[in-house]
């Protein structure tokens, strides 16, 4: 039998000089033994994609599609399975061989760095692809079994295409790092999608108080539909009152200084603050500790899995955050996207 794999014109979204994205025909070469081709059907816009608009990048990193090539040591995909894609690892270091993909050794190369763990591209010269192991946004990409988790073909893509990036690390937030246990108390602060699927997330794990933080009225509406049981507008003068103190967790999303001093202060003793935008902020007195997390320390090909199933059950209801829009409409998507006014843009195919 062959499995002979074939470069292949692929249409992609470019960003321009003026940090807009065109799309253009691109040659990518044929994937490496131990790539996948992946034909695009959706694409989950996040944040840090709108950090990376540097000229001649296709970025996107919430891909979901179906197997189109297949190189000749890929076991666990065939062409024609639909898959999601999330971040890429490199499968060997010892993170990842200690099952801790997260923590990769060269997670910053693979996932930021434009190349393939060897340093080469499959992309033609002046393109930087390869963004998160994908570059999805796209009609075709190619991704390691590292980075793709199968999933049964009756599943909806488009609906699924974000779980790889922003929701998963909301949710592994919860699930994963915090363990948080029926009764305990959090505060989210920023209800965008990244802290709506922590929201989601601590009402199944069964949290007492869930506590949303935004300054949209809009968005802390959703939140409560969504599982907060109170939510405080931070624009609002006097609304360091109404907290409550003595909570066990905070999920800071938001990276803004004044609001990581309000995490620390509503913390019990012995609280865990989780900095999710990266912040550096001033080391934690009586007991309480500040953490980093990556992609909510998930191991997608473990983690997606759950989370689909709680979707499936209607208790991780994530299309109630989508907004979606035509490929042709990038533009348009990372304009709504960058101003809040989409949540979660998800990007489709016709
Ligand atoms: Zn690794
Ligand atoms: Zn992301």
């Amino acid at each position: 039998m062959s499995n002979v794999t074939q470069p292949r014109a692929v249409n992609a979204a470019v960003v321009n000089s003026h940090h807009h994205m065109d799309f253009h025909q691109i040659q990518l070469a044929a994937p490496l033994e131990n790539e996948v081709g992946v034909r695009i059907v959706a694409c989950g816009i996040c944040h840090t994609d709108l950090g990376f608009m540097t000229e001649g990048a296709i970025l996107g990193h919430e891909g979901a599609g179906v197997v189109e090539q297949v190189g000749s040591a890929v076991k666990s995909v065939k062409p024609g399975d639909h898959v999601l894609l999330s971040y890429q690892s490199c499968g060997v270091c010892a993170e990842c061989q200690d099952r801790h993909p997260y923590n990769c050794e060269h997670f910053s190369k693979l996932n930021f760095g434009f190349q393939r763990i060897d340093g080469t591209s499959a992309y033609p010269e002046g393109v930087q692809g390869h963004f998160f192991g994908q570059s999805a946004f796209a009609d075709y990409c190619l991704v390691t079994e590292q980075n793709l988790v199968k999933v049964a073909p009756e599943l909806p893509l488009n609906v699924l295409a974000p779980l790889g990036c922003g929701i998963q690390t909301g949710a592994g937030t919860v699930f994963n790092t915090l363990k948080v246990k029926p009764g305990e108390s959090l505060m989210v602060m920023g209800t965008g999608a990244v802290g709506l699927a922590a929201i989601m997330a601590a009402k199944i794990a069964g949290a007492k108080t869930i506590i949303a933080v935004d300054r949209e009225p809009r968005r802390l509406a959703l939140a409560r539909k969504l599982g907060a049981t109170e939510s405080i507008n931070s624009d609002e003068e006097n609304y360091l009152a109404t907290l409550c103190p003595h909570l066990d967790y905070v999920i800071d999303t938001t990276g803004i200084s004044h609001l990581d001093e309000l995490g620390q202060d509503v913390l019990k003793e012995g609280g865990t603050l989780v900095r999710l935008a990266g912040i550096a902020g001033e080391p934690l007195t009586r007991g309480r500790k500040a953490i980093s997390v990556i992609q909510g320390d998930s191991v997608a090909q473990d983690f997606l899995p759950k989370l689909i199933e709680y979707w499936q059950q209607g208790r991780f209801p994530l299309e109630q955050m989508i907004t979606f829009y035509d490929f042709d409409d990038i533009n348009r998507a990372l304009k709504e996207a960058n101003n809040g006014s989409a949540v979660k843009a998800v990007l489709v195919w016709e």
